[in-house]
């Protein structure tokens, strides 16, 4: 049983929580074929056989160039068959839950997401997916002879082991008429590092007594090249925009680190933080329920932890 993994780029750089897709499919039995769509900057394939992928199929054709939801799903279902691949593997992402439930109809697979940790029998039929918010896991069987997976961000280590993958031009046989958009310019609104995406997230909550303090969550989220957050009273009390609110209401994020200054960890506020790989509080409260979900914690006043946290990245960083 072989299993094809959609791999996502960004401006020619692997997306990292495609890498953790391809990780996941290598630990099923069978072979691990991989596509990707457009050029890639240089080592990025290496990094994809690292992860455990045995065989890239890399479609270079100008008209996938940019992103086509209708048109990669149609590549992606012909490739399905080419490969004989009977689990296609993609990360949980804005363009992975689209993808991934437009090909399971395509192909009349089961469509099983939010995967959030290896399945224990390695025929990949028994997968564990996150539930209610994070707070249970389900074991889900898979009937049928195909499926489609999604793996959420941080739920697999990414392999660095794995051989060189070969590589085999594809061209999809898509019509004209899957292609349904076309992007005329990407043009970034903000520079900032955006919360959803993030790899580190610097966050404030009402333990930071008003917006005028939060000079120093930027100043150490910028060392740290992380995006801000912040909790829903601060937003709701306009301190911060509503766009960095994270929590059940609010934006679920799963960074690689999510740094927690003067928040209490509220159930609603983990919620939206519970699959970050990392987790450090800063809180003056040593009792703050923050601290039970924490790998790492400062117990202290913020207002002195914090520019010492940021002086000790700039001195690390030279
Ligand atoms: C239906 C519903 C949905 C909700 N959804 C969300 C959500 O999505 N996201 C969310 O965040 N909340 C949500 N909430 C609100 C949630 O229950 C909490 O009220 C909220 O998370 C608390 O925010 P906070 O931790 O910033 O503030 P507080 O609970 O006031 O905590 C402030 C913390 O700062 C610490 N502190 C104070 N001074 C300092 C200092 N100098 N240095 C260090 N630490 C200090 C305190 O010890 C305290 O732990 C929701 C609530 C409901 C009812």
């Amino acid at each position: 049983m072989s299993a094809l993994v959609f791999v996502e780029q960004d401006e020619g750089l692997v997306r990292k929580l495609s890498l953790e897709a391809v990780s996941y499919a290598s630990h099923l039995d069978g072979d691990t074929h991989v596509v990707v769509f457009g050029s890639l900057g240089d080592g990025q394939m290496d990094l994809i056989g690292k992860a455990g992928a045995k065989k890239v199929h890399h479609v270079t054709e100008e008209k996938f160039a940019q992103v086509d939801l209708m048109a990669y799903s149609s590549a992606i279902a012909e490739l399905m068959t080419k490969t004989g691949a009977s689990v296609l593997v993609m990360a949980k992402s804005s363009l992975g839950d689209p993808i991934s439930a437009r090909v399971s109809v395509k192909i009349g697979a089961a469509l099983v997401s939010n995967i959030s940790e290896l399945p224990e029998n390695t025929d990949g039929f028994q997968v564990k997916r996150s539930i209610y918010t994070g707070k249970a896991l389900a074991i889900t069987e898979i009937k049928g002879e195909k499926s489609v997976l999604t793996i959420r961000k941080n739920a697999v280590e990414i392999k660095e082991d794995g051989q060189p993958a070969a590589i085999e031009e594809f061209s999809p046989t898509v019509n004209e008429g899957d292609f349904k958009v076309n992007i005329t310019s990407r043009e970034k609104t903000t520079g900032e590092v955006l919360l959803p995406e993030a790899e580190i997230v610097v966050s404030g909550g009402r333990g930071l007594k008003g917006p005028e303090n939060w000079g120093m969550i930027e100043e150490l989220a910028r060392s740290l090249g992380a995006a801000t957050g912040c909790s829903k009273p601060v937003s709701d009390m306009d301190w911060r925009p509503h766009r960095e609110h994270v929590g059940q209401t609010g934006i679920k994020v799963s960074p690689s680190l999510y740094v927690a200054i003067g928040i209490s960890g509220a159930i609603q506020h983990l919620a939206g933080v519970n699959s970050s790989k990392y987790i450090l509080v800063i809180n003056k409260d040593a009792d703050a329920p923050f601290f039970k979900a924490a790998d790492y914690g400062v117990v202290g006043d913020a207002f002195q932890i914090v520019p010492k946290l940021t002086e000790a990245v700039n001195a690390q960083k030279g």
